[in-house]
């Protein structure tokens, strides 16, 4: 049986993971790149507490688009700021959490 090296409890009981995705405030904003493509970031994951190659894989088959998850940053190509709260819920990143700049 695998334990959390956190709490000490059998994974199937631990919440790490998700305490700690409640806690963490996440900003996404959108960038222009070359050739004014758009592309969405989503900042402010914790790599050490979330698999963040995971949740970009969540998010880019929910949002159908390309993507790339490295280190504490999520990019997404094209804007989805209006369909990213939904699609970070569903990953388990409740919207309270989470910052949608408009920054364009
Ligand atoms: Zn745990």
């Amino acid at each position: 049986m695998e334990v959390c090296k956190k709490c000490g409890l059998p994974k199937d009981f631990c919440v790490c993971e998700s305490i700690s995705r409640e806690v963490q405030k996440i900003v996404v904003r959108v960038e222009k790149r070359r050739f004014k493509k758009m592309v969405t970031l989503v900042e402010g994951i914790n790599p050490k507490d979330v698999n963040i190659e995971d949740v970009t894989k969540k998010l880019k088959e929910r949002l159908a688009c390309g993507g790339t998850g490295k280190d504490a940053i999520i990019e997404l190509q094209g804007d989805h700021r209006k369909r990213i709260l939904p699609a970070l819920a569903a990953a388990g990143f409740p919207p309270e959490s989470v910052e949608v700049k408009d920054n364009d």
